[in-house]
């Protein structure tokens, strides 16, 4: 028996995971995929919101403000890469102006932390390439970059680091409430918990209605992005954002954490949850919307487009609550955006629920450890540094990703941590191998070889990703004898 079992392993579930393992407790994390973050936290803008937008007195609000003030711990403890670069709503009129006074207005109570109204020229001198017909910003010192699917893996890494056992491939299709505990089913053996938190994102309206809570619905509402080359990036130091109208938000630029230029998102609501295509007529409303921000990308240079889905509550706003009719049930669901900023912020609040719910006693554990061992990743080390970790350990002098210089032994490095991963796009969000210009052309040969080489797994049974999703299908020549 469990003392917590939390469904989902996005950046909300494994927070809170992270979170929870430093008190004494049996906990278990289930993800219904292969690795962790497959959901709506591998794909989003990866922005560490400043918290001056979500209406003042909202959960949302509440938590994105504190959640980005956690930051530069986590960072420092986790070494997922993360820097706060600022951002910039930019407005080109009178009317834009009225917004940002609101929104400054706005981020005051909310309690956002770096904020000015500054004009056209301050950030021209920061921002030479963005549109001249800018008047006005609000800017916010405070707001940050960081790559979303690191930054999951690195939180559920160091939660079953410290005691926490995650079980992929696990999906949860059923919960009994018994006396004093839930029943969990899933494909193998049922799991017993005294608590159930369903962190199950777009999901999680489906996990409620197992225990009989059915007073919201999750509406998937689609984002599309367009990635470029990191030949682009210099177009932009910090977050650019349009003001919001009754149009619409507006997209987005922004330099990525690893330096792309990426333009998005759409806003798009959809039938299917899981539903991730792009299609040409968004992407080119995407490019259309930011060259009013950036007039001058050069789309020669785009490497890729995709899309991430919002799970829009219909309570229109996050829901974080212990069920009032089921005791021990915690939904944290509706987790749209800044869920992602909202994160760490969100798993002490839930710490704080259990403590307040007395459902488990909640001991400080003496041996909780924050740190997570670093990687050594080859590209951003100095030829000294880098030439000191060949002569030990030569498979970081053997290049796999040309684009994005990735060695063998990053992947060799992955695939030996404590979330046991076997697909491409596992070691391509833990190593980058695969992400850049030619997205594993000319890499994912020696990527499946690798893998093989450490795990045995042979290379037609090796996926991409999901169940089925083969790479090799066949020999293209026979062997003649
Ligand atoms: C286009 C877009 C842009 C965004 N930009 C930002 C941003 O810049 N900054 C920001 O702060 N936020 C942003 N967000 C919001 C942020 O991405 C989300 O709030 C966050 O990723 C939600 O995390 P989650 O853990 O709730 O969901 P998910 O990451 O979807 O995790 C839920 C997990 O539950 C698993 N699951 C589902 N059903 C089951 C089951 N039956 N059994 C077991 N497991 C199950 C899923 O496989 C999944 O891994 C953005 C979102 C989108 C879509």
């Amino acid at each position: 028996m469990f003392d917590i079992c939390i469904i989902g392993a996005g950046v909300i579930g494994s927070a809170i995971a992270r979170e929870l393992a430093k008190y004494d407790l049996s906990l278990c994390l289930l993800e219904k995929d292969q690795d962790v973050s497959s959901g709506t936290s591998k794909a989003n803008s990866g922005i560490v919101h400043g918290g001056y937008d979500a209406k003042y007195g909202t959960l949302k609000a509440k938590f994105c403000a504190r959640g980005n003030q956690l930051y530069d711990q986590l960072e420092k403890e986790l070494h997922f890469g993360f820097r706060r670069v600022g951002s910039f709503v930019i407005g080109f009129d009178d009317q834009d102006r009225k917004t940002i006074e609101a929104l400054y207005e706005n981020g005051l109570k909310n309690n956002a932390r770096g904020l000015k109204i500054v004009d056209g020229d301050f950030v021209k001198k920061r921002e030479p390439y963005l549109s001249d017909q800018i008047q006005v910003a609000l800017y916010c010192e405070s707001a940050g970059v960081i790559s979303p699917y690191e930054f999951t893996i690195a939180l559920a890494e160091n939660a079953v680091d410290n005691g926490v056992e995650l079980r992929l491939n696990t999906e949860v299709v059923g919960i009994h409430k018994q006396a004093d505990h839930f029943v969990i089913k899933t494909h193998q053996k049922p799991i017993q918990s005294k608590v159930v938190i369903n962190a199950a994102g777009l999901y999680s309206d489906k996990i409620a209605k197992m225990v009989g809570i059915e007073d919201f619905e999750i509406q998937p509402k689609r984002g599309e992005y367009v990635l470029f080359d990191k030949t682009q990036g210099h177009l932009v130091n910090s977050i650019i954002f349009q003001t919001p109208t009754e149009a619409g938000k507006g997209v987005l630029a922004v330099r990525t954490y690893h330096g792309n230029l990426m333009i998005g998102p759409s806003s798009t609501y959809i039938e299917e949850k899981n539903n991730v295509n792009t299609t040409a007529e968004t992407i080119n409303e995407v490019i259309h919307a930011a060259r009013k921000s950036l007039p001058n990308f050069d789309l020669k240079e785009v490497i890729t487009t995709f899309s991430g889905n919002r799970a829009c509550s219909t309570k229109h706003d996050f829901i974080i609550e212990e069920s009032k009719k089921i005791p021990g049930f915690i939904n944290i669901a509706g987790i749209e955006s800044p869920g992602l900023t909202a994160a760490p912020a969100i798993a002490q609040y839930v710490v704080e629920m259990v403590a307040a719910s007395h459902l488990i006693s909640l001991q400080q554990k003496s041996h909780f450890n924050p740190e997570r061992r670093p990687y050594h990743h080859v590209s951003e080390m100095n030829p000294k540094e880098l030439n000191e970790l060949i002569q030990k350990h030569p498979e970081y002098g053997r290049i796999i990703c040309r684009c994005e210089t990735v060695s063998e032994g990053e992947i060799k490095d992955a695939l030996s941590r404590s979330i046991p991963i076997n697909t491409l796009d596992a070691v391509k969000r833990r190593t980058r191998a695969g992400m850049g210009r030619c997205q594993g052309g000319f890499c994912t040969p020696k990527i499946l070889e690798i893998i093989y080489n450490e795990l045995g797994i042979p290379v037609e049974k090796i996926e991409k990703k999901t169940a089925g999703s083969y790479i090799v299908v066949g020999r293209t020549k026979k062997a003649f004898h």
